[in-house]
């Protein structure tokens, strides 16, 4: 099932070819969201409404649910699905608490005192996919640190779903995170209206969440127009399995099944140490597969993947920092021995009982993670992702003494007599 490459066989140019993923070569994807963005900038909040009848095929009265509508919609969804939604809630809420650490003063020199803290973002702006799979648990990994954060506004925007609502999952995270309003809206539009504001939709100063390539890439086309900022670009999902003859077939098979369902785009690749265990692997797929809901996405996810053998571990570490994945999942007994070989990885599972699925609902940690290689300089969402680290210093007279020449000198080096002057006239 899995296209297959041997690691040795790969010249430098194959395997760069190999690990490149989304790369957009012929500017199909910029050109249609450009016209989309500039479309919204025109239009606002008709170009929205016509947005959502063309792609979502669905036509809004009006661009957002209010409170009412997200208590009657949330009341839909079962006890136990509450419950399942509260637990995720809290692991995720107390992961990212933890996060909240405050950093020492520290003094430079005997009377100079260095120190940062935070500030909340105040206007952030949080997009949960909506095309083809909702996503609550993405309301809940961008919600939870937003509010940890302290941010004053939240904005929510979701595809509208063919009732013309959200989902009743999507509704109750709402209400656990208390948001009393989601915003209507897909796509590129969704990112064009948050970044420039539309009468409905309010600008925001930062945007966050995952989502397709049109998604993905509205985020970065609009960094660049305004000085709205991103979380990173986190687009089509992606999972690389490092598998050695203590792996399990099943189970591996079953992980990259869980990646490829998100979308046809999404990819999913083995590391391999040995051959039967590859072969077994692709036996599973097939009978997996076969029970799948979604098998028609994700057939067409796997036949965008592939398996890579390897000889051994260490060459399988040198693929995977090499191809930098958004999830890593390790699936041999040196688990331990092998996780300080990881340099570019979003997230990683660790061990035979450690799915992906578990860090994507409900152990804590988050799912917003960068893609398509951007593991090798971004990190995943956190709660220091919604907040600014600001830098303050204190000097008095005994510290004025200490730094003051060192500040002359320098200013006067860079021929900046004025910056000299302020240290001297404070002497
Ligand atoms: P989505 O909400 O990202 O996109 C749906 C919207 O795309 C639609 O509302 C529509 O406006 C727009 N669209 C669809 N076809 C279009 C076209 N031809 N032209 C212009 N716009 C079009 O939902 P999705 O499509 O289901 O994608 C979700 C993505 O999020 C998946 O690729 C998944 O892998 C990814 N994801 C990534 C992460 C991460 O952390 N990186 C986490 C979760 C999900």
């Amino acid at each position: 099932m899995l296209k297959q490459y041997t690691f040795k066989e790969l010249s430098t140019s194959a395997l760069t070819a190999l690990v490149t993923r989304n790369a957009d070569d012929t500017h199909a994807i910029q050109d249609v969201v450009q016209q989309i963005i500039a479309d919204v900038r025109q239009d606002g909040d008709t170009a929205l409404l016509s947005f959502a009848s063309k792609f979502d095929k669905v036509d809004l009265e009006k661009l957002y649910l209010d409170k009412a509508d997200i208590e009657e919609l949330a009341m839909t969804i079962t006890r136990d699905q509450q419950r399942a939604l509260e637990i995720a809630f809290q692991n995720i809420h107390k992961f990212h608490s933890s996060q909240m650490r405050r950093e020492r003063t520290v003094e430079t020199m005997p009377g100079v005192k260095c120190w940062r803290e935070p500030r909340p973002i105040e206007r952030v702006g949080l997009y949960i996919p909506g095309g083809s799979a909702v996503l609550p648990s993405t309301l809940l990994m961008l919600g939870v640190p937003a509010r940890i954060s302290g941010c004053k506004e939240i904005v929510v925007c979701s595809p509208p779903q063919q009732s013309g609502k959200i989902n009743g999952f999507v509704a109750y995270c709402l209400q656990l995170l208390k948001i009393d309003r989601i915003y209507l809206a897909g796509g590129a539009q969704a990112i064009a209206a948050m970044a420039f504001g539309t009468d409905t939709i309010p600008k925001v100063d930062k945007i966050f969440g995952p989502g397709n390539q049109f998604v993905t890439k509205a985020k970065s086309v609009v960094q660049s127009m305004t000085n709205v900022s991103i979380d990173m670009p986190a687009g089509p999902s992606e999972v690389l399995v490092i598998a050695d003859e203590t792996a399990n077939p099943a189970y591996v098979a079953a992980d990259l099944l869980a990646q490829a369902e998100h979308g046809p785009d999404s990819q999913a690749v083995l590391v391999c140490t040995s051959d039967t265990i590859l072969a077994a692997v692709d036996s599973k797929l097939e009978e997996q597969l076969q029970i799948l809901p979604r098998a028609e996405i994700a057939k067409m996810a796997i036949a965008n993947s592939y398996a890579v053998k390897v000889d051994d571990l260490q060459e399988a570490m040198q693929f995977s920092n090499q191809y930098a994945p958004e999830h890593l999942i390790l699936e041999t007994d040196q688990w331990e021995s092998l996780t300080r070989y990881i340099s570019n990885a979003g997230s990683v599972f660790l061990g035979h009982l450690t799915p992906e699925s578990a860090g994507d609902y409900a152990s804590g940690t988050n799912h917003t993670l960068p893609t398509s290689g951007y593991a090798r300089s971004y990190s995943g969402v956190s709660v220091d992702s919604f907040v600014k680290k600001i830098t303050f210093q204190h000097i008095n007279a005994e510290g004025l003494n200490h730094i003051g020449s060192t500040v002359e000198i320098l200013a006067e080096l860079e021929g900046l007599h004025a910056h000299k002057n302020a240290v001297s006239v404070r002497k």
